[in-house]
């Protein structure tokens, strides 16, 4: 249970911790490349003024700080004239020109030899006497800034995973020690609640071998009021040694200590036992009826008292909760495909209401408390059931129809 915790409380650490760095890992990504756009649009706009002046009067472009770009005209008819020339650069922006729509923008190309190139460009339309003669480009190559800017990003990528890898395990220790003092406190109260169950048995089986002994020794003595106050004594009596069993079996599957012994046995045998029993229990107040395939023995390795605990606490339950003259049916299907063990068991009886359903697995939950007392239940057998079937790798449904009865479901991975 713990474990589980711990790893949850581990992973929503590190995803935290990896979501943010990647957000900052983008935005920075973003910040860094308008700055660089900026910076180098700028020096492009200088290029593309320098080379319009020159264009225009017909001057020799003075020599630029910047290197790597290339210039030239491309007129709306006739022959594109190239003022400067970059080897690499020229003749794959002219195939890419024709795509070139806004006045600036980074595009990324492929050279002659196959290279990839990270270009800006800006256009210019070029007007004379009010009519558009061409446009002159200026193509800059800044594949080296991109280059260090990916390489740089990948660096900070690495170290984000051995951040992450680190944050991993660090975060798994953060989480055991931020769960110790909650395990501690949960430890005790399981302690607790083991040793005081122990610690109230024998003076309740002394309790009881004593009211046992007044009742047969003072039988005839006894008023009518004082043999009832006993006869309430003794249910109590029973009660309580019902509430502690369970308390010890609760405590047991919290801790993951519920013993299972495996064993082969016989699914139908072991259920037409059982519900022979209730037969004989219950001498015709309910009808029982088991159901099942006649020709499979259903050959099951599982813990068999585990699985005969289970099958009580939901029988006992089918008959608390099912008027007399009701119905209760205990029905397998055996799955030997996946090799799962379906059992329902199923009640004509008083049923769930809907706002009760999300409750009925916690512990001391009762529907009506004043009802459960008189049938009494102690609210603790569902929750039981839930910590065996966990141990034996099980899974629980229920339908129920308030008023009309009750169908649990249960799937054992037990077949062989
Ligand atoms: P209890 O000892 O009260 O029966 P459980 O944990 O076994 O405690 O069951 C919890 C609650 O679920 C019960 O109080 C009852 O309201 C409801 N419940 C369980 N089984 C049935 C059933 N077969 N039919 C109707 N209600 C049921």
């Amino acid at each position: 249970m713990f474990s589980s915790l711990r790893w949850k409380l581990t992973k929503a650490y590190t995803i935290w911790f990896l979501l943010t760095f990647t957000a900052i890992l983008l935005i920075l990504f973003f910040v860094f490349r308008s700055i660089l756009f900026s910076i180098e649009s700028k020096e492009l706009q200088d290029l593309l003024e320098n080379e319009k002046a020159a264009y225009t009067d017909g001057s020799v472009v003075q020599e630029q700080p910047y290197s790597y770009y290339t210039s030239f005209f491309i007129p709306e008819s006739g022959k594109i004239k190239i003022f400067k020339k970059e080897e690499r650069l020229t003749p794959a922006f002219l195939h890419y020109s024709k795509n070139a729509r806004k006045n600036l923008e980074m595009a990324d190309l492929q050279s002659a030899d196959g290279k990839k190139l990270h270009v800006i460009y800006g256009k210019i339309p070029i007007i004379e006497n009010g009519k558009k003669k061409g446009e002159l480009f200026v193509v800059k190559d800044i594949s080296h800034v991109h280059e260090q800017t990916e390489r740089w990003f990948f660096i900070l990528f690495l170290i984000g995973l051995i951040t992450g890898s680190v944050s991993l395990l660090i975060g798994s220790k953060l989480a055991g020690r931020a769960i110790e003092p909650v395990k501690e406190n949960y430890e005790r109260q399981k302690k607790f609640v083991s040793d005081a169950s122990h610690e109230l048995r024998t003076p309740l089986s002394i309790f009881s071998a004593s009211l046992q002994v007044m009742e047969e020794e003072e039988k005839e003595r006894l008023s009518p009021f004082s043999a009832e106050v006993l006869k309430d004594l003794k249910d109590e009596m029973k009660h309580m040694n019902s509430l502690i069993t369970n308390l010890l079996t609760l405590a047991k599957s919290d801790s993951d200590s519920i013993s299972i012994e495996k064993a082969v046995f016989s699914f139908s045998e072991m259920t037409s036992s059982v519900i022979h029993q209730y037969q004989m229990k219950e001498k015709g107040l309910r009808k029982f009826r088991l159901e099942g395939p006649d020709d499979d023995p259903c050959m099951a390795e599982t813990d068999k008292t585990r699985v005969k605990e289970l099958l009580y606490i939901f029988l006992d339950n089918a008959v608390k909760y099912t008027a007399k003259d009701g119905e209760i049916t205990l029905r397998y299907e055996p799955d030997h495909r996946s090799k799962h063990l379906v059992i329902h068991i199923i009640d004509n009886g008083i049923g769930i209401s809907e706002e009760d359903m999300p409750f009925i697995y916690d512990r001391f939950f009762r529907a009506e408390k004043g009802r459960s007392k008189k049938l009494g239940g102690s609210g603790l057998g569902l929750s039981i059931a839930s910590g065996l079937l966990h141990s034996l790798d099980g899974k629980i449904d229920v339908n129920s129809t308030p008023g009309n009865g009750t169908d649990f479901t249960i799937s054992l991975p037990v077949l062989i």
